[in-house]
């Protein structure tokens, strides 16, 4: 059997990964999952599925205890908290976790998952955003298999993989694409008063609410710049951001002849995914093929740093590596919190992560007990500017 584990299994991307292991059939089996809060989505999708997952984490203890414990099957293990995520991330059973829970709340369980020497599939860009150095230290002793889902990651993944074959010299640029977002078009006026609801109207994109914002400042850029930084072990300055608005070319790199490869599909998250569990394989996938009956207008223009600060920041985090990261993240994740709740304006969010990261004190190869301290320390700072420019 091919036992998969997926952290966060009732998201936009848990979903979808429950629907790209249900359609490779065996070998391969769920065989554990965690929900959050929403836990009867989980018990749909356990319900659903043969054979049942051996193993399911409320990682919400509160939540855990006050669902029906009448809706589990009989013989599955139920685990809570933080706690039952790392279990589950660990278990013996399990050779690939996905890792697909929103935020800084996957660091552990994630990191649990490299430390235990699994393939890790990984949709949560923060934990390497965060503890970059660290991850790569410990997938280094285990050696676990860290495979991008991100889409932009996964297309550099598949290029370099297809250069490696052919022998081609290292890369010269990784060259990420953006689709700009729903303010692509807007003017910093308009985006001063953009509504939750317009921040959350993603033109190509279906995901949860957090990375929906992040695309919209363009932060999820700017954390997909430093998760590449890690990712693939180059530079900063070997990375770069094209608008790309049609999300059809998911990535590009650049080699030393300046020849380009990319890599091309519709904007459907099971692709990636699916190729993160089966690599090396490459296996018939439920997405549907690019429609070539129509015309396609695939656009690359230069990003606008002057309109999306978050990119500057994202570069200037990738570069600087130690606990800018850690900073960049909590500030960003106390700050979209405040902007979805409507108590901050939508221009408000990067200003206070460069805020943050201005009052932090740079070290260079934080232990990760200081990272935890830090991502503490710039969500109340982000909460103290708040409070502060409300007074
Ligand atoms: P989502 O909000 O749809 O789902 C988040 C999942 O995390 C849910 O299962 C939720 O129950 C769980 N979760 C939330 N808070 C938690 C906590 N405190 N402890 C444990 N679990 C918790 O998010 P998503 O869009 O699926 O994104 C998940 C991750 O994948 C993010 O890191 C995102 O950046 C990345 N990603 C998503 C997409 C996409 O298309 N959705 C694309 C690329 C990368
Ligand atoms: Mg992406």
């Amino acid at each position: 059997m091919r036992n998969v584990a997926v952290l966060g299994s009732t998201g936009s991307i848990g979903l979808a990964t429950i629907d790209v292991v249900r359609q490779l059939g065996s070998p391969w089996r769920l065989w554990g999952l965690s929900g959050h809060s929403q836990l009867g989505v989980l018990a749909e999708a356990v319900s659903s599925l043969e054979p049942r997952p051996a193993m399911i984490v409320g990682s919400d203890p509160r939540q855990l205890e006050a669902f029906s414990p009448t809706a589990w099957p009989a013989g599955t293990e139920i685990l809570s908290g933080p706690e039952g995520l790392v279990a589950l991330a660990e278990a013996e059973a399990v050779d690939t976790v996905v890792a697909a829970i929103v935020g800084r709340a996957g660091l552990e369980s994630t990191l649990a998952a490299v430390r235990a020497g699994k393939r890790v599939a990984l949709a949560n860009k923060e934990t390497l955003v965060v503890a970059g150095s660290l991850v790569e230290q410990a997938r280094r002793r285990s050696g676990a298999e860290l495979l991008p889902v991100d889409s932009e990651h996964s297309a550099i993944f598949q290029c370099l993989q297809t250069a490696r074959q052919e022998g081609r010299c290292p890369p010269r640029k990784l060259i990420l694409t953006a689709s700009g977002g729903p303010f692509r078009d807007w003017t910093p006026r308009q985006m001063e008063s953009a509504s939750v609801e317009a921040a959350l109207n993603h033109p190509t994109w279906q995901m949860g609410p957090k990375i929906t914002v992040d695309s919209a400042t363009m932060m999820n850029k700017a954390l997909e710049i430093i998760e590449a930084r890690w990712l693939f072990d180059v530079p900063a300055s070997q990375i770069e951001v094209v608008i790309h608005p049609q999300s059809i070319i998911h990535s590009l790199v650049e080699f030393e002849d300046f020849s380009v490869l990319a890599q091309l599909s519709p904007p459907d998250m099971r692709l990636p995914i699916q190729y993160a569990l089966t690599y090396p394989q490459r296996l018939a996938c439920p997405t549907p093929p690019l429609d070539r009956q129509r015309r396609w207008d695939l656009t690359l223009e230069p990003a606008d740093l002057e309109r999306f600060p978050a990119l500057t920041l994202g570069f200037e985090v990738a570069a600087a590596g130690g606990t800018a990261g850690a900073v960049i993240n909590a500030a960003n994740e106390a700050a979209v919190g405040l902007f979805l709740k409507g108590q901050i304006r939508f221009t408000d969010i990067v200003p206070a992560c460069r805020l943050a990261l201005q009052n932090h004190t740079h070290e260079e190869h934080p232990s990760f007990d200081r990272l935890l301290e830090l991502d503490r320390w710039a969500r109340a700072e982000v909460r103290r500017w708040h409070c502060g420019a409300n007074s």
